[in-house]
């Protein structure tokens, strides 16, 4: 009996203890349950994941913390917390995002709103905005222009004049803004009223001494720059670089030296450099109406704001070269002596001199360092300029600047 008696209250000692376990498991998993929805810092479930260390759970409670923060500050609901393994990804995404974004998205990387991408942690925008190296110096020092497509270029825009208003000149607009797209730019024109006419040979305000206006029959109307960006790789850059040439003519001339060989150069510079990606912001312009008293130039300077000015480190202008016979491109500057766009060129060779007028002079006056590379014009015995023909252009010497422009331009972009 008592053995009876003492198996019965084993057995009843045995429920009890399956209860209590039971009632223990019930509790237990409601508890998990809980803290499946408290935040993703938890040490000891993170103490079960061998693969998280100490530091990856220092780094999660950090950017927690700023969540927390941002979400209180800007009184918005809480934010989802982020799966444990997206938030322990995030990091090397965004290691190893620099170098893909590099090399994936040369031309026209992401719009820097678009990079600012919310999932991303702190450590993105804590990336350092200093340059970084994009390009490789052997593919600088390898570069190398095709004069034979910089011969093309002048041979299609020597088909008609170019006079400030008309519809060659528009055309002409045209035709480069569809070939820079091929390139990859993000292109756009901006549009300009002018007055010839009634301006005539009074009221200038570029005037230091003397009047010029080789277009002086041309009625007022409407001519265009056209504008071709390549946005800096790092987001913040604010450095811009311009690279600039008028396509623009006279009355009289098709203009081969004075202007299709700096737009033949510009053209191919910005073919070569298409792909490289930038540190800084790089902006090809195309400017309408120079001869008459650089009026696309000055519009588009006047345009801008100080602190957009500001941002230009340098205009290059190009104006005038390739042309056959004696006299090599300068450096033209406002006053003949070297200043900060000069100093771009300091690996070449190449004197700088008191520049011919030309759309450096509209940076000038904006207090923005600008040169103009161009060539003095071969005259002959009589002192008078040689006839501006195609036929009288050195391709060689519209290489020779072509890849020399090219090579500062990666120079400064990397
Ligand atoms: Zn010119």
């Amino acid at each position: 009996m008592n053995k009876i008696m003492a198996a019965n209250k084993l057995k009843l000692l045995q429920s009890i203890i399956i209860l209590v376990v039971l009632s223990f498991i019930i509790i237990g998993c409601s508890h998990s349950k809980d803290t499946a929805l408290t935040p993703i810092i938890d040490t000891t479930t993170s103490d079960k994941t061998p693969s998280v260390t100490t530091d990856d759970i220092n780094a999660l409670s950090k950017d927690e913390n700023k969540m927390v923060d941002a979400n209180e500050r800007t009184s918005l609901p809480p934010r989802p917390t982020a799966p444990k393994e997206d938030c322990k990804r995030i990091p090397n995404t965004a290691t190893t995002g620099k170098t893909s974004f590099v090399s994936t998205d040369k031309v026209n990387p992401l719009p820097a709103d678009e990079s600012k991408n919310e999932a991303l942690p702190s450590t993105v925008a804590a990336e350092p905005a200093n340059k970084m190296v994009f390009i490789n110096q052997d593919d600088i020092n390898s570069l190398s222009t095709d004069e034979n497509k910089m011969m093309n270029t002048i041979e299609k825009l020597t088909l008609t004049m170019r006079p400030i208003g008309s519809k060659e000149e528009k055309a002409a607009c045209a035709d480069l803004k569809l070939e820079l797209e091929s390139y990859g730019y993000q292109t756009g024109v901006q549009e300009f009223p002018y007055i010839v006419q009634s301006v005539k040979l009074r009221n200038i305000p570029f005037t230091e001494g003397k009047f010029w206006d080789f277009n002086i029959s041309q009625p007022d109307g409407t001519s265009q720059n056209l504008i071709a960006v390549k946005k800096p790789a790092i987001p913040d850059a604010k450095d811009v670089i311009i690279v600039s040439a008028h396509y623009d003519t006279t009355v009289h001339t098709t203009g081969a030296i004075d202007n299709a060989s700096g737009v033949a150069v510009l053209m191919e510079v910005a073919r070569k450099t298409a792909s490289f990606p930038s540190n800084i912001e790089v902006r090809f312009l195309l400017f309408g109406g120079e001869e008459n008293y650089l009026y696309g130039s000055r519009y588009y300077v006047n345009s801008l704001s100080d602190n957009e000015r500001r941002r230009i480190i340098a205009a290059i202008n190009l104006d005038c070269v390739g042309e056959e016979g004696p006299n090599l491109a300068t450096l033209g500057t406002n006053n003949g002596k070297e200043n900060e766009a000069c100093k771009l060129f300091a690996d070449y060779d190449i004197q700088i001199d008191r520049g011919a007028m030309s759309d450096y002079y509209s940076f000038v006056k904006a207090d923005i360092p600008a040169l103009t590379v161009a060539q003095y014009p071969v005259l002959v015995g009589t002192g008078q300029e040689l006839p501006d023909d195609i036929a009288r252009i050195d391709k060689a010497k519209l290489k020779t600047v072509a890849d020399m422009v090219a090579k500062v331009l990666l120079n400064t972009m990397k």
